[in-house]
């Protein structure tokens, strides 16, 4: 058992570290407010190798592990947890694409895509169906020419935004055998979008609803197999989950790393913050709280990077403790910035508002304890 880093990996973590405080933070603020996040950031990222972290070296990828691409979220997130996380989505629709797609697919999505000339977007949630997601009503029919989809799916990062989605639909009958997964191009007729969904945190990233009507794609944006495509949107989620995750634990380290400077510099009663020792046990318990969640994480995606049996379990597990944790803490942060807490300038009160979604995405924090209870009642027998 090691948990010490790799060389290989202290420097991927230093990387993602170093671009995130010269290219993101300083804007993080500018991104929110327009709500939007600029395209010229996306090639960037692709230049580091980002846009394709565990895409196969062979199909143009970094061909990372799992574990790896954590320490590049955490340490994106550092300087904007949504623009981290956008980037999560895009390399889990890249990585279905490499796993599933055709050869011919492949060669024409992953040029583009891997440096981040395009960015991708993943379309399962609908208005009627979230965690429910096997319940979807997007419907693809087949015809001589191709495929025909009509439906909305919901809440969609980078609706209207993004170059290509991966939508999920149902060419079959109920159940999640009866969904394909297909690759939707930006302009393609029947295509539109809602109007941008105003929300609490995320800003940076816009969301909308996905409309097609009618909408005409050829046979070969058949993602893999018919039929198959409930199966490939949940490969993606374990990953997801722990980006996520990973995404939590590194702004809610940011928040308090300011918090340790900021305590050292504001005065009360005649003494700095960190003089007083009730709020010195909080320092540690948050310092208690996320070494336990980085562990965790780093053991769920060792599991992952492994094909254990237990991995979905485990990324389940992590999922819902750490962006918990992550929460807990960023919330503690803003209490001990007291009212400047509250104030944008600050930064501490975007995080708090950035990671409250990752308890709802990428499958609710109730559905991860619903996978684990699952586990642990079918073991028992
Ligand atoms: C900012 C944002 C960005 C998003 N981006 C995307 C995206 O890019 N692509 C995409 O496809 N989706 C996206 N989503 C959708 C997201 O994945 C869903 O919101 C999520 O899966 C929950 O679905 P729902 O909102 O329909 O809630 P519901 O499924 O209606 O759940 C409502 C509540 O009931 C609980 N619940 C439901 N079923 C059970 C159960 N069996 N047992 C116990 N509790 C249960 C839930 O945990 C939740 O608390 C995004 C959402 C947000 C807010």
């Amino acid at each position: 058992m090691d948990f010490a880093p790799s060389e290989e990996q202290r420097a991927i973590f230093d990387l993602a570290r170093e671009f995130g405080a010269e290219h993101i933070a300083p804007h993080a603020r500018t991104w929110e407010a327009e709500g939007t996040i600029p395209r010229t950031l996306w090639p960037e990222l692709g230049a580091l190798g980002f846009g394709g972290l565990y895409v196969r070296e062979s199909s143009g990828g970094s061909g990372l592990s799992r574990l790896d691409a954590t320490l590049v979220f955490e340490a994106l997130s550092m300087a904007c947890p949504s623009v981290a996380a956008f980037l999560s989505i895009h390399n889990m629709c890249a990585k279905m694409i490499d796993a599933f797609g055709s050869e011919e697919m492949r060669a024409r999505v992953l040029p583009e895509a891997l440096p981040m000339q395009t960015v991708l977007s993943y379309c399962l949630t609908e208005p009627g169906s979230g965690s429910d997601a096997a319940a979807l009503k997007t419907r693809a029919v087949r015809g001589a020419e191709g495929w025909a989809l009509t439906g909305t799916k919901a809440f969609i990062s980078g609706g209207g935004y993004s170059d290509a989605y991966v939508v999920m639909a149902r060419s079959g009958a109920a159940g999640p055998k009866g969904i394909s997964a297909f690759l939707v191009e930006d302009g393609r007729p029947g295509l539109s979008f809602g109007g941008l969904e105003d929300k609490m945190g995320w800003r940076a990233q816009p969301t909308r609803q996905v409309q097609f009507d009618n909408c005409a794609i050829p046979a070969t944006n058949l993602l893999g197999e018919e039929g198959h495509g409930f199966r490939y949107a949940m490969s993606g989620l374990d990953g997801g989950r722990l980006n996520i995750a990973a995404s939590s634990l590194g702004a809610a380290q940011a928040a308090l790393d300011a918090t340790l400077s900021y305590m050292g510099e504001r005065q009360a009663f005649g003494q700095s913050l960190d003089r007083f020792q009730a709020l010195q046990f909080r320092l540690a318990d948050m310092e208690i709280e996320l070494q336990a969640a980085r562990i965790f994480l780093r053991q769920a995606a060792w599991k992952l990077d492994r094909g254990a049996p237990d991995a979905t379990r485990f990324c389940a597990m992590a999922k819902a403790f750490v962006t918990e944790t992550g929460s807990k803490v960023a919330d503690a942060c803003l209490q001990l910035h007291g009212g400047y807490g509250y104030l944008a300038d600050y930064g501490i009160e975007k995080i708090v508002r950035d990671l409250r979604v990752h308890q709802i995405l990428e499958g609710t924090n109730e559905i991860m304890r619903l996978i684990v209870a699952r586990q642990l009642l079918e073991a028992r027998g």
